[in-house]
């Protein structure tokens, strides 16, 4: 028997239907929306008129016609809510607001020295929301590296912050009572991926992040896989015995060989030039990053560089050519700050991966690199809060 409950959530998930195929068309007719629902007529026009009159959609000009009356097109309105997403990174935070179909409106990073409390974070995050308070807020997502469990907002584990067990959602949320979502930042990363990138387009995916860190997160059947946090730390293999210390306890870590920082280090060995080893010098006392000393390094002993970042490559094309074989993706996509030298070891990397893969696995993946840019580790989150609130059906 139907009760009136059981109407209300049917009128929900049509409401939210609705609301999904305008935010993904970005602009839509009634009549494609008939179309791509399969709901009636009727039951779009009383949707669409109590949106409107919510103001959460707008109806804009008049698409072209192909005869008759011209229809009129629906969208969200981009005012309704406003959005922050951060990412926590080594040395840097990024902010970003943006409107409620995740345009960026601002954005802003700051730096910090040394290491950051997370009660340091949740003040600067309260310090950025006054600033756009006028607006109503529908979420705020924060992306920080290691074991993050989405589910609790807890991140459990992040060895390059030095946190442990940190409540960071329920801590956000008695400073800015809004829908908080703490998310791990190779996730948001992939997250923009699902939503903007190529990786839309597939159904298996890998993302490996190269930097600071070595990250990685898997998408399966369209989704992020996170369990209770830390699916894909990739970063985290084992690739040489007794190798060096990593971030998380252990030595020989694939991000204790190569990160930026491994890279840089390898170079100052290998290079005899005196003037780049005065300046790697520098690098341990903080003042140039490992990335501007890799920059400056390529100016000064070109082969040098060319020697590591073959040596890298080939690290690198192991470590996808195993994850291939494990997971069986049909997309691979490559992301992260070392891609600024990608003509030094992308085209080797690939070419390893897919000759050394095993069978027909190599040949079947599509291996790509990140177009997005740094946004994208922020913007994941935001595009998470957005689906949340508009058209999950959390039933
Ligand atoms: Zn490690």
């Amino acid at each position: 028997m139907q009760t009136i409950g059981s109407k209300e959530l049917i009128r929900e998930i049509n409401e939210k239907l609705i609301l999904k195929e305008i935010y993904l068309n970005k602009k839509i007719d009634r009549t494609s929306l008939i179309k791509n629902t399969g709901l009636s007529g009727g039951t779009i026009t009383k949707i669409i008129s109590c949106l409107i009159e919510k103001q959460l959609v707008k109806e804009i000009g008049e698409a072209d016609s192909t005869g008759g009356r011209k229809p009129i097109l629906l969208v969200l309105n981009k005012d309704y809510a406003r959005i922050i997403g951060i990412k926590i990174g080594v040395g840097y935070i990024d902010f970003i607001l943006t409107d409620l179909t995740g345009d960026v409106i601002f954005s802003q990073t700051i730096k910090y020295e040394g290491s950051i409390s997370p009660q340091k974070v949740v003040s600067m995050i309260t310090e950025f929301h006054a600033k756009f308070h006028d607006k109503h807020l529908l979420g705020i997502s924060v992306a920080v590296s290691g074991i993050v469990n989405p589910n609790t907002g807890t991140v459990v584990n992040s060895f390059l912050l030095g946190w442990k067990d940190v409540e960071l959602a329920q801590m956000i949320k008695k400073e800015v009572d809004t829908y908080i979502f703490v998310v791990n930042d190779v996730d948001s990363f992939s997250l923009s991926q699902l939503y903007n990138g190529n990786a839309r387009f597939y159904k298996n995916s890998v993302v490996m992040t190269l930097g600071v860190g070595i990250g990685g997160s898997l998408i399966i059947d369209k989704k992020i896989h996170t369990a209770d946090g830390g699916v894909g730390e990739i970063g985290h293999m084992s690739v040489v015995p007794n190798g060096n210390k990593c971030t998380c306890g252990s030595r020989g870590c694939l991000e204790a060989e190569s990160s930026i920082a491994a890279i840089a280090a390898r170079i100052n060995k290998a290079t005899t030039v005196a003037e780049l080893k005065k300046i790697f010098s520098s690098v341990s006392n903080t003042e140039i990053s490992e990335l501007e000393f890799i920059r400056k390094a390529i100016d000064l002993d070109n082969k040098a560089c060319k020697k590591v970042f073959k040596e890298f490559s080939v690290e690198i094309g192991i470590a996808m050519k195993n994850l291939i074989n494990i997971l069986a993706p049909d997309y691979f996509l490559l992301g992260g700050e070392t891609l600024e030298f990608r003509d030094l070891f992308m085209k080797d990397a690939i070419e390893f991966a897919k000759k050394n893969a095993f069978g027909t696995l190599g040949t079947k993946v599509c291996i790509e690199t990140d177009t997005l840019g740094r946004n994208a580790w922020t913007l994941g989150g935001i595009y998470k809060i957005i689906e949340v609130n508009l058209f999950e059906n959390r039933i």
